[in-house]
């Protein structure tokens, strides 16, 4: 059993489809054992992508991301992290299938539709920038 956090993105968000993406997830076996919906700051945003400062798109990505409201979701399930970022699809929704979130939901290799942890200790991570402990029972 895993856990991993996934987030609808503010394209996907103001666009509506977070109900939809929810709905894949849980066909797919996956289980949602926490959500909320929530406004990051610049600087919150800053803090969740630290691991990408030195990236040329990081400015940018921090623009996106605090733009406008998120869904914030724990999953739960055997092989959750990979089987999330499969669903996904590769970064580049310009390249996505059409059957994964960022072919469906997302435009470019920033404006993407979705994030999914990528391994056990940014999943650890991740998860807990978002939920608490009395959260996830
Ligand atoms: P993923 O979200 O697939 O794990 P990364 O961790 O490499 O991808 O990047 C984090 C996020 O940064 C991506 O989801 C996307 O929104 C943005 N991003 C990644 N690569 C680029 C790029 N070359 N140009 C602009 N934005 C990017
Ligand atoms: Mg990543």
């Amino acid at each position: 059993m895993q856990r991993t956090l996934a987030l609808v993105k503010p394209d996907a968000y103001a666009a509506g489809h977070q109900g939809a993406i929810a709905a894949k997830i849980q066909e797919s076996g996956l289980r949602i054992v926490a959500i909320k919906s929530l406004h990051l700051t610049r600087a919150q945003v800053e803090g969740f992508y630290h691991v990408h400062a030195a990236r040329p798109f990081f400015g940018d990505l921090c623009t996106f991301m605090s733009e406008g409201k998120i869904l914030a979701m724990v999953l739960e399930g055997d092989d959750a992290i990979s089987r999330w970022r499969a669903l996904m699809g590769p970064t580049d929704a310009t390249k996505a299938p059409k059957d994964t979130m960022r072919g469906m939901f997302g435009t470019n290799v920033e404006r993407n539709a979705t994030h999914g942890s990528d391994a056990p200790d940014t999943a650890a991570f991740e998860v807990g920038f978002f939920f608490a402990g009395n959260e996830l029972v």
